[in-house]
């Protein structure tokens, strides 16, 4: 059997992320599709710093549809802690992310620098950014970027193609073969929607 749960953007349109796991002879298999950051409010943030506790060792493989930060702000984050895996991507996508996420990083730096002197001030404890630029720098060394229209053998028999959805710079229609109880189910997540597809 293949479960998909959706882990992000319920309720709201950012944080996109989906997890998919698929059960082997030996194992379950988790693949995490998109791993967005959650843009606006208190609700964000805290959304945003909430761990992603045992799934950032359990994960064999993360899949990114398009650079945009809603789906891909928070692999940093992931890769801090403790993911090490591939991180499969089109080459536009790795490109981009490559400037979205050192920028993203930046912007966090220099917010925490004016925070923590105002807490200091104020004998509060000190905050943390969610990454910084060694953490995005680990990140783009584990992505996988590959070519439109090629399929990609995942962890747990799953086939991952990549076809060009025209959103912006590498952005990707993510089609995923999921083995689930002796059928192929077809996985087709647009960069917006995931539409279960059989066979
Ligand atoms: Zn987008």
């Amino acid at each position: 059997m293949a479960t998909l749960t959706f882990q992000g953007a319920v309720g709201e349109v950012t944080g996109s992320r989906y997890l998919i796991e698929v059960e082997g002879d030996q194992r379950t298999y988790r693949i995490l599709l998109e791993c967005g950051l959650h843009q606006g409010g208190k609700e964000a943030d805290a959304a945003n710093t909430t761990p992603f506790g045992n799934l950032a060792r359990q994960l064999d493989a993360v899949v990114i549809s398009h650079g945009h930060l809603d789906h891909a702000g928070l692999l940093p984050k992931l890769v801090r802690e403790g993911y090490s895996g591939p991180i499969y991507c089109t080459r536009g996508t790795r490109d981009l992310i490559d400037i979205m996420l050192e920028d993203a990083a930046f912007i966090q730096a220099k917010d925490v620098e004016w925070e923590n002197k105002w807490r200091k001030r104020h004998g509060k404890p000190l905050v943390e950014p969610l990454y910084d630029m060694e953490d995005v720098e680990r990140t783009l060394r584990l992505c996988k970027s590959q070519g439109y229209g090629q399929p990609v053998p995942l962890p747990g028999g799953v086939t991952l193609v990549f076809r060009d959805a025209g959103h912006i710079l590498g952005s990707a229609i993510v089609e995923l073969a999921v083995p689930s109880g002796g059928q192929t189910k077809r996985l087709v997540f647009s960069g917006i929607w995931v539409i279960p597809a059989r066979y």
